[in-house]
């Protein structure tokens, strides 16, 4: 296949991604925030896993990592395009459920609730499985050794860093309400973990 094809998808998804964000990052900036825990490995991590998202776009607009690159088949272009489209049905709804609880960072915000519910019902990490099912879909789709996984590598480094503090500032801050959440959800994959 044309990789055009798999450039078309990665393009549409990365908007996609940034035009569901957008809307909701405006809105929560605008309420204060009361608490952080934004240390120095959280912004490397954040501009790490950034990083590994825009990746693509290089791959689109230049020819540095045309060395990499292999043959686009009919099969990962459609698994992937499927991936990609369901982490961005689930990427929506973490943030129509989040609202204005919610922050890019470790941080808790003015009249901060604890979600329980929606995609919040079972799992915990709702989001992060979206972005980690959006870098499994742009490993498959992408037909490049470096653009394809890039996402993937840095997104998994931040979740697997991220999710204790997380869960220690939530604890923090809920108390009981976040250890009943705790005993009765997993953390990223419904019923598994
Ligand atoms: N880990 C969550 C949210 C990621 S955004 C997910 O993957 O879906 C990170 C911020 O969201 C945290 O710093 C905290 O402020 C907020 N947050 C995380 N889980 C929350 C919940 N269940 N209810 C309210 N806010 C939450």
């Amino acid at each position: 296949m044309n990789p055009w094809f798999a450039k078309a998808v990665i393009l549409i998804a990365a908007v996609a991604m940034v035009a569901i964000r957008s809307p909701h990052g405006h809105r929560s900036w605008q309420v204060k925030v009361v608490q952080s825990r934004k240390g120095r490995l959280e912004i490397f991590l954040m501009i790490f896993a950034s990083l590994g998202f825009f990746t693509p776009i290089v791959w689109i607009a230049t020819p540095w990592l045309a060395f990499a690159d292999f043959r686009l088949y009919p099969l990962p272009f459609v698994a992937g395009t499927l991936t990609l489209a369901l982490s961005l049905w689930v990427f929506y709804w973490t943030h129509a459920d989040l609202g204005t609880n919610w922050s890019v960072t470790l941080e808790i915000r003015g009249t901060h609730k604890l979600v329980t519910d929606g995609v919040y019902r079972r799992v915990r990490h709702p989001m992060y499985s979206a972005f980690l099912l959006y870098a499994i879909g742009q490993a498959v789709v992408v037909p490049n050794w470096i653009a394809g996984p890039s996402y993937l590598v840095t997104m998994a480094l931040l979740v697997a860093l991220r999710l204790k503090p997380e869960e220690q500032l939530m604890r923090d801050q809920f108390k009981e309400e976040y250890d009943a959440y705790v005993a009765r959800t997993k953390r990223l994959i419904p019923g598994v973990w």
